[in-house]
């Protein structure tokens, strides 16, 4: 059984494919297939001030983060550049100057 979604306008079941789109024959409503998909898989992380995040940006520390597993601490103000989003308590994925790999959690940073 293939899993169309119902339509966004009318909420009917008699979805189809069309090529790139789905359509819906009741009220003629056609959107693309890509949509559907990327709604359902995109997590929106945010910032400390609710800005959205994004892969490759760049965001500055808030907090002193003490890191797991070691002594060292990264301290409040520390730029970290070009983050990855990843899934998790820990969303962000980043490398940091004299850390290393780290991962951080996207309230504590603020978009730089
Ligand atoms: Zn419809």
């Amino acid at each position: 059984m293939s899993t169309l979604p119902a339509c966004p306008q009318c909420a009917s079941q008699y979805t189809y494919e069309d090529g790139d789109n789905f359509v819906c024959p009741e009220c003629a409503h056609e959107w693309p297939k890509l949509a559907a998909v990327v709604a359902d898989e995109v997590k929106v992380v945010r910032d400390a001030n609710g800005n959205v995040l994004q892969d490759g940006d760049s965001v500055t520390v808030i907090k002193d983060l003490k890191v797991k597993g070691s002594s060292s601490v990264v301290k409040v103000g520390t730029k970290v550049k070009n983050i990855r989003l990843v899934d998790g308590d820990h969303d962000i994925d980043c490398k940091i100057d004299g850390f290393g790999a780290m991962q951080l959690k996207s309230e504590f940073v603020r978009k730089a």
